[in-house]
Parts: C-alpha cells; structure tokens; sequence
C-alpha cells in the first residue's frame, strides 16, 4: 500500500538534505564538465517573497537543474541587492534602523527560497550592503573615476520631494517619482555622473551580440539611446557676433527659420539678455521658473518664453531672427538652442501662434499645398522644397545631405549624430548606500580615497531625518578626514551612489564572492562568462541592463573581462496579475506565495507557475489553481510506486511513448517552452496509468518521467527516486534521459493539406518530413492537384510534417 504524498511531511526534509549535501555547490576549476552560468535577478529585500518572485525564481530555477542533469557544473548564485531607498523609508516609518529591517527581511526570502526548492550554491551568497561588497562598489567608482568615466557637475536634477533626493531621468515616470508618485520638481546640485555617453554608439552596435534577447527590449534599449543623424548648424549673432551651434535632423528646413529659442539654463543666456536690455525679463521669467519649479515634461509642453531682444542670424540666407529663452528648450537635450521652424515642427508652430510670430512653409507635401495662414499644425512629413535657395525642388529626404554637403563647404556646419541618452546621474543625498569614495579638500580639490584605504564605511550612528542633504553631512565623524594627498584638514563626499551601480557588476562578484584582495578574478570571469542565461523582469530591460552593459564594457577595455556583452542570453518572465490588474496594496488583491506553499506544496505551486502561460507572458492568477496541477502530482506519486513493484520490461507501445516525449520534452526544455512540457508529462502519466490498469510493467516509463519532472517539481522527484525507485543518489545529479532514435520516431503523422486554407487532402506521412518533400507531396496529391487546375501557386506555407498550405495567385 502506497503511502499518501504529503509534501509538508517530504519538502522541508529533503531541503535539508540538499543543504547539508551542498547539492547545488558549483565544481571548482579542475571539474572536467562544460560550464553553465545561470543568473536570476537579484532580489531586493522589501519583505518575504511575492508572487513576482515565486514566478522569476522557479523560471531560473528550472532551467540550471535541467543543465546540471545534462551534465553541465552549473554556477547558480544568490545575493541581495540590499541597499537603497526603500529600507531607509521603511526605518524612517518604523524608527529602525535601515540595516536591521534590510538583513531581517534578507534572512526571511533566503528561508524562503529554500522552503521553495530554488537550487541556489549559498557558498556565493552576497549582500551589496555588506562593506565586503561595497568596498568593490566603490572600487569600481574610482577605476571609472581614474578613466575620466566619473565626474561632477552642477546640473538641474529630478528632485523627488517625498524622498528628498535625486532621481535618475530613468526613474522619473510621466514627470512623478517611479516609487512614490510624487511629482518631481528641478533643482541645481553639484552631482556625480558616469559618462555613459561615451559608450552610446557601442551600446548600439554590440546589439548584434545579443541573440539571445526579445526584439521587445532590444527596441526599448535602441529608443533609449536614441541616436539621430542630422546637422549641427553654427548661427552667429547679430549683436555680439558670438558663435551658436544647434543641432537638427532637418537641416532641409533651415530656409523655414523665423526665431531663435535658448533654454533658460543655456550658458550664453545671461551675456546676452544684457547685450539685449531684457536682463529683467529674462531674470523674472528665471524666478518664475525657479519658484514654480516644472518636471521636465511640463517644461516641454510649456509655450512660455521672452524675447532675448538680440537676434540670430540664419547661415544659409543671412536673414536676422528674433531671439528668445524658453522653457520647451531643454538644457539636456542636443546644445540647448534650437532654430524655430514653425512650418515644419509642432513645438515650434505652437510657440510661433502664442507668440504671433512669422510661419513659414519651406517643404511642400505633394498636391496639397500648406498655406501658412490657414495651417493648424506643422506639416511634419515629406514634401519638396520651396524658397530654399538653390535647392528648390528638391524632394525632403534627398535634401538633407545635399543641404549639409553644402553647409560643409560653406563652413557653415557639419554632418552630426546626436543621442538622446544622458549621462548616468549616480549621486543619492540618502544614506543607505555605498559612500562615494572620494574627499573634498580646500587646497587639492577633489581626491579620489586610495584603493588601500577602501571600504569607506557607513556609519551606524546618522541621523535620518529628511532635510535634503545626505544623513552623512551632518555626522561629524564620518565627514571630517585629512586629505590622503596633502594630509590637510578635508570633507568627505557626502552623496552615496545608486543602488545600480551596486547591480551594474555583482555577476561578476559571485565568481568569487569571497576574495578579499580584488573586486573579482579575472582567471574566473575569463572561464565562467559571459552568463550563459540571464532570467529577470521586464521592468529592468532599460535601466539595469544598459548599466550593466555599460560597466562589462569599460572593465573590457580595462582588460579584466575578454567580452563585450555581459547576458547575451536573456528571458524576461511576465508579472503574476490578478483579474487583469497589477496586485498591489491600495487595489487589497494581493496574493502572498508562502501561505500557498504552506497549502499546497512548493512544487504544486512551482508547477502551476509554470503552467499557467507561456514564460514570457503574464499569469493572471485569478484563472489559475494549483488544484489541477496537485492532482497530478498525486497521480505522478502513485504511478511511480505502482511501477515500483511491478518487475520486466515495459510493453512496446509504452516505450515508444515514452522515449518519444522525452525526445520532445528536452527540446521543450531547451526552448524554455515550460508549460508545454507540463502538458507532455501529464499525458505520459496517463500512459503509465493505463498500462498499470493491464497489469503491464512501466518501471521505464515511471523513471523518465521521474527525472523529467524533477526540474519542475524537484521535491517529489527527489522522493520518488531515492526512497520508491532506489536509485542511486540524487535525482538531481542522475544524468537526463536519452531517448532511443528508434523507438522516438512516430511511425506516420497525417499532413493536411490545404489550398487557399481549405483542406484538400490528408496524407499519412514520416514525422521527420523535411519542408521540400512536404510540398513536393502536397503539390502532386490528388485532392491539391483536383482543385488547383492548371492556376499557378504563388506561395506556400510549410509547417513539416503536419500542414501545408498552397496559395494560388
Ligand atoms: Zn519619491
Ligand atoms: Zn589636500
């Protein structure tokens, strides 16, 4: 008699086993085995596990088990990205401190994730918190520091009031705090930036070794960049015969300009309002500016502005245009003066109707002319060029480098790319976070801390009380120092870095998370990456991705790692939603992964993760039970001690079921197509039920499907194989099934065949039909041949060895 499968009574117990076996313990340089780096996003310790979590960490999970039984030695590592934001709000709230929240919460996912079955190596476990880590963290500041990639500048910042610090562009959503919501206003502070920017073109081209990634977030990096080719187009003034330089992607419109509009931040700005006499004007509107202060996007929406009182002069006609300062001009954005071509770009247009100046249509679309004092909107688009000197007539798109040919041989401007990506802002004025590594001193400047003399530690002691400077600036302690170079009296940097830096390299710190003379071993770094698969969010294809792409391409250049691309393999998982919507707390439909462990199993809910939908698509738990997928574990356990007992060899039929899903199964596992797998394997328990139910042997069948499970539910397949089928160790370390060739192949598979979709014929054929034969059959069946006569087929639609479609002219 069979005992119950009670996965309360069999789970905590075989993870304590694998604990005390190290199972999932990395081999160490001299293992013979191919090598298989598998890396999960790490988590951020905001509390116990959520549903997100319980999805990502089984999808990242599956995929090194499936590796290790293929007889790869997996690296499967974990860590905590521990610092930032969140802990100090937390302890604010709670009046605890942010370490004690941050490593209480820690311990309680790592609990958590063991409960779970994740087959983590803990000997790499790391916390970006721990000055064992951030020592490196600010390592690699002063490695980027040293190669001129870090420097400081004044520069208007998103500034979340709520938060009282600054936020990257990234973390600014429709002019609002990415975390809490709270719209985000300008303000100038000296700050830290790495100089991404110099790496834009190589973020771009290095897509191509990317082919492992969905065009999806290929795409939202590219637009990220944004490159545009286009003109920077040198305009004089009139009055002080200073040299301006814009940048635009229509120099064809150049004979279209009637004003001239400066950011209010532009340099040149103050000099000019006063060659102009508007210093007053110019000066209020600065005040307004600065009292009502904008997020960027109302900026850009704002058809404010004042004239300069001094104008510009076109290079391309000589003509004089007014100038003006304007808040829909960005300092961040190309040189922070634009030309005004109402006629042909929007911002422009509205800017010229609020304030009555000329439009001038100087592209004119094909058959319907725009007529400048009836036009509603800039005519955006292509057309040919009208009152444009000697390029009159010349259609929109071929203009443009005719125009900066010519501008080049005028001297009057040059081709230019431009970019949309900024300069990655990395100071926080908050306090948990690594201290950027650097002292201010009266006499040297800033002075980067030696390498010798790192980590520069938190203190425990701060006071975290929002004032808008960092907790760090008023503790005396940690402030005050002697200037490593001059041995003067100094300041230390205040600011802490973002979390990101700390996620921008901690890939390559768990190759050896313990060496505490360097960062990482490169000897390490060289066998083990690039990662060989990368699992994690689509929240992050942006920001941490361009970051860690960025930071792997500057510490190639350094030597220390011989690729360009850290993740050239990437699946980024759906969300767990609920009833078509985000779970969060203000909607109260938040599910909470543990208590559903504590129901129904770690590996039910494991496999219902998995079957819920594809990995890349989201999973609405309201549609989804982990009834079905228990009741199939239970058939699986009752299978497997069925076939125990059962002695000699399985019936043939059997076999070739079985050898022919694991032929299937494992290139399901390779594609990551998971939820198919689950559907495989169900039918295979079917199969092994029935052959039961005649008395037949399934001991074989029993095994396979034992092993191929494992990866999925790793509990029960742990129990079915060491205490009912007596195999030898772990199911886990058991090599994967192979399939007999033979025996795998379908006997016949029936080929529909469809003219103009309609099916016209069936033919019974080999599975392994190659796409010529199948349309070689197709086109001379009967019922094909019947129905098409003698029209001509104009293109064919293959799916070997089941359908295909001829479609005729
Ligand atoms: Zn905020
Ligand atoms: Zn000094």
């Amino acid at each position: 008699m069979a005992r119950r499968y009670e996965p309360s009574e069999i789970e905590p117990r075989w993870a304590e086993v694998w604990g005390a076996e190290a199972l999932y313990r990395v081999g160490g340089p001299d293992d013979p085995r191919p090598r298989f780096y598998a890396l999960d996003m790490f988590p951020y310790p905001s509390g116990d596990l959520h549903m997100g979590h319980a999805e990502a960490f089984v999808l990242g999970d599956v995929i090194p088990r499936f590796r290790w039984m293929q007889g790869y030695n997996v690296l499967h590592p974990i860590g905590w990205d521990s610092f930032g934001l969140p802990a100090e709000n937390a302890a604010i709230q709670r009046g605890i401190h942010p370490k004690e929240w941050t490593y209480a919460n820690i311990e309680k996912q790592a609990a958590s994730f063991r409960r779970y079955g994740v087959s983590v190596d803990w000997s790499t476990r790391l916390h970006t918190s721990d000055p064992e880590y951030y020592r490196w963290t600010q390592w690699l500041f002063l490695k980027l520091y040293e190669r001129g990639l870090a420097y400081r500048k004044l520069a208007p910042a998103n500034w979340c009031p709520k938060d009282q610090t600054v936020l990257a562009n990234e973390q600014v959503v429709a002019g609002a705090c990415e975390r809490c919501g709270t719209p985000v206003v300008r303000k100038d502070l000296v700050q830290w930036f790495f100089k991404i920017t110099e790496y834009a073109q190589a973020l771009l081209d290095d897509m191509e070794l990317l082919p492992g990634w969905s065009d999806r977030v290929l795409t939202m990096q590219r637009n990220w960049i944004g490159r545009s080719e286009g003109a920077e187009v040198e305009f004089e003034i009139a009055e002080t015969g200073e040299q301006v330089t814009v940048f635009t992607t229509r120099p064809d419109t150049l004979w279209g300009v009637t004003f001239f509009v400066f950011a209010p931040e532009h340099p040149m700005v103050e000099e000019l309002a006063k060659a102009g006499g508007t210093s007053a004007e110019v000066a209020a509107l600065r005040d307004r500016l600065q009292a009502t202060p904008l997020t960027s996007r109302e900026q850009a929406e704002s058809r404010e502005g004042v004239p300069l009182g001094v104008h510009a002069v076109n290079p391309v006609n000589g003509e004089r245009v007014a100038c003006f300062v304007a808040p829909y001009v960005l300092m961040e954005y190309g040189t922070g003066a634009v030309m005004g071509v109402p006629g042909h770009d929007q911002r422009d247009f509205e800017f010229a109707r609020e304030h009555g100046l000329e439009v001038r249509v100087v592209i004119q679309p094909e058959g319907e002319p725009r007529d400048p004092a009836t036009m509603t909107e800039a005519h955006d688009h292509q057309g040919s060029m009208v009152d444009s000197g000697p390029f009159d007539g010349t259609p929109s798109p071929e203009g443009i480098p005719r125009v900066i040919a010519w501008l080049e041989e005028q001297g009057k401007g040059r081709a230019a790319i431009s970019f949309r990506i900024r300069d990655w802002l990395i100071s926080r004025q908050r306090y948990w976070g690594a201290p950027i590594p650097i002292v201010h001193c009266p006499t040297c400047g800033d002075v980067p801390v030696p390498e010798a003399d790192l980590p520069v530690v938190l203190p425990d002691d701060v006071d975290f009380s929002l004032t808008g400077e960092s907790p760090l600036a008023k503790h005396e302690g940690f402030l005050n120092v002697t200037c490593p170079r001059c041995g003067g009296a100094a300041k230390r940097e205040t600011d802490t870095m973002d979390t990101f830096v700390d996620s921008s390299w901690y890939y390559f710190r768990y190759l050896s998370p313990n060496d505490d003379t360097r960062a990482f071993d490169p000897g390490a770094v060289a066998r083990w990456m690039p990662v060989d698969q990368y699992t994690g969010g689509i929240e992050h294809a942006i920001l941490h991705l361009l970051y860690s792409r960025f930071v792997t391409k500057v510490l190639n250049d350094m030597g220390l790692a011989p690729f360009r691309e850290p993740f050239p393999r990437l699946l980024n998982q759906g969300q767990v939603i609920m009833d078509g919507a985000a779970m969060s707390k203000s909607k109260g439909n938040i599910v909470e992964p543990m208590p559903l462990v504590e129901r129904w199993g770690a590996d039910a809910i494991r496999v219902t993760m998995l079957f819920a939908n594809k990995p890349e698509d989201d999973i609405d738990w309201a549609d989804v039970s982990p009834e079905g997928v228990r009741s199939w574990l239970d058939r699986v356990w009752r299978a497997a001690h069925d076939a125990a007992g059962r002695e000699g060899e399985d019936p043939e039929p059997l076999r070739r079921f079985t050898h022919r899903t694991i032929r299937q199964v494992t290139e399901l596992y390779e594609r990551h197509r998971f939820n198919v797998v689950v559907a495989r394997l169900m039918e295979l328990t079917n199969e092994i039920r029935a052959a039961l139910d005649r008395r037949e042997p399934a001991r074989e069948a029993a095994t396979a499907l034992v092993q191929m499970v494992a990866p999925m539910a790793p509990f029960i397949a742990e129990e079915l194989w060491r205490a009912v089928l007596d195999a030898e160790g772990s199911v886990h370390r058991s090599a994967w099934p192979a399939f007999d060739p033979d025996l795998a192949r379908l006997e016949t598979v029936t080929l529909v065949v469809q003219v103009d979709g309609r099916v016209r014929d069936r033919l019974e054929v080999s599975p392994d039909l190659s796409e010529e034969e199948a349309e070689r059959l197709a086109r001379e069946s009967e019922g094909a041949r019947r129905v098409i006569g003698d029209r001509e087929v104009a293109r064919v639609i293959v799916r070997p060895p089941k359908l295909v479609n001829l479609v005729t002219a």
